[in-house]
């Protein structure tokens, strides 16, 4: 019996990369006491934030950050910003990033904070006053050398440009402490592209190995509306493929003509979205604008809501794909699935995908394959570009976008290469490689080697 509390995401992030790791651990039986350290965070720093509502009244929540691994940089990983934050979710977020940062190839540890502050409904002055008593705590455990924070959901450039005030004004300095910065100001440009244009290069990768195709024409399941959603969406159709699908915790909108969601869509959600409102707002606008365009299932998710698809990109929150939609996407002929979400499917639908390519024997007959992508390996593009963002602030420079969106690409490139060499090693019995084992090894041995050292 163990005397811990119970961490259910927390515990399934760790199971899901101790089997993985296991046909590695058993060759290099060396490797199991780093295992067990790496599970355990350096530092969990918890507090109360207290401000003050509109009405005048006293609020209060609670602030983390979890400081969980340094080995190979300063601390590096986003704030949540929701109301079922706690800290089995933000150590799974952690425990993720770690891999996920070491998967980029540059030189940054692994954490992740937030709190259960819940932003829906409140104004931007209550926004601002929570950012401000959240940063009168956070200021002093962080450091651009030390911990970087960044944008997660709930916390996107206005929330950073809160926080970025608040640290300049209680520390006296202005300094690279946050990434996803404003672009006036410091922030990288591509950043708040950069996690969905990053899924869509990583699947451009697997497209070409799996079936040596590109995007032209491919119909597409995108979970969420966030930030990540949207501009996985807009690049989609940059390349040619269709969105057939958006959603946010209230429902999803099915596309339900041939053309799919138009970019002008995605702006518009976008707006509403800022305005911190949900999906709802553009379905009744679009029901009086354009008709029938699109079909609204309220409280549902959308992976069983179309009869052909050929990709799904979940890019809500973790958990939101299981088993059994795992199943309904295989039969509707999906061939990809990518996490724009940490954690996005269950260890059942995990399951699901990868007995489908266990059976594989040549790359010239994959028929059923479902060809899956972990979010640490398929969404790293953001904090990648977080990564480039301290770079170019420890140099006092700024790169052009086209500089940012081509080492992007490069860096989804060779993550998805490290990840194929990786699972070919370790995917016995199967010719296409297990991109999972790939990333949850290749990652483990970077930082494990760089904490033996
Ligand atoms: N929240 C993002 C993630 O899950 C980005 C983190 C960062 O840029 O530090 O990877």
């Amino acid at each position: 019996m163990s005397n811990l509390p119970v961490e259910p995401e927390f515990q399934q992030a760790v199971s899901e990369i101790t089997q993985t790791l296991e046909p590695f651990l058993a060759k290099n039986p060396e490797y199991r006491r780093a295992l067990e350290v790496v599970q355990i965070p350096e530092r969990v720093i918890q507090f109360r934030v207290t401000w003050e509502k509109d009405d005048g009244t006293l609020a209060v929540n609670r602030g983390f950050r979890c400081q969980f691994n340094s080995a190979l940089g300063p601390y590096k990983g986003g704030l949540r910003l929701h109301p079922t934050v706690n800290l089995s979710i933000l150590k799974f977020l952690g425990f993720e990033q770690i891999f996920k940062n070491a998967l980029t190839g540059l030189m940054m540890g692994g954490g992740k904070g937030g709190s259960d502050f819940d932003p829906k409904g409140k104004s931007d002055n209550e926004i601002r006053r929570f950012c401000y008593a959240f940063m009168q705590e956070l200021s002093r455990h962080i450091g651009a050398d030390l911990d970087v924070p960044a944008g997660d959901i709930g916390t996107g450039g206005r929330e950073i440009g809160f926080m970025f005030g608040a640290y300049k004004k209680y520390r006296n300095e202005f300094a690279g402490i946050l990434t996803g910065k404003g672009a006036n100001w410091g922030g990288s440009n591509i950043r708040p592209e950069a996690t969905g244009y990053g899924v869509v290069y990583y699947v451009t990768e697997m497209l070409k190995d799996l079936d040596n195709t590109d995007w032209k024409g491919k119909k597409v399941l995108i979970s969420g509306a966030g930030n990540v959603a949207q501009y996985a969406a807009l690049k989609v159709l940059e390349l040619g493929g269709k969105v057939l699908s958006l959603s946010d915790s209230t429902g999803s909108l099915i596309a339900t003509t041939d053309e799919g969601f138009q970019a002008k869509d995605i702006t518009r959600i976008a707006e509403i979205k800022l305005e911190r409102k949900s999906l709802t707002a553009f379905v009744e606008e679009s029901s009086n604008a354009s008709g029938d365009r699109f079909k609204w299932y309220l409280g549902e998710r959308p992976w069983k809501l179309v009869e052909k698809a050929d990709i799904a990109l979940p890019s809500a929150s973790q958990n939101e794909l299981n088993g059994e939609e795992a199943k309904a996407l295989q039969k509707a002929g999906v061939r990809y699935v990518a996490e724009g979400s940490n954690m996005g499917c269950t260890l059942d639908a995990i399951e699901v995908f990868e007995n489908s390519r266990k059976s594989i024997k040549s790359l010239t007959n994959t028929e059923g394959v479902v060809f899956y992508a972990p979010g640490k390996a398929a969404n790293a593009g953001g904090v990648a570009v977080s990564g480039l963002e301290m770079a170019q602030n420890s140099q006092r420079l700024k790169w052009t976008p086209e500089e940012v969106d081509a080492k992007l690409k490069d860096i989804m490139k060779t993550c998805y290469k490290t990840c194929w060499d990786t699972g070919k090693e370790f995917s016995e019995g199967s010719a296409l490689p297990s991109l999972v084992a790939g990333a949850n090894i290749a990652g483990f041995i970077k930082v494990a080697n760089a904490m033996r050292d």
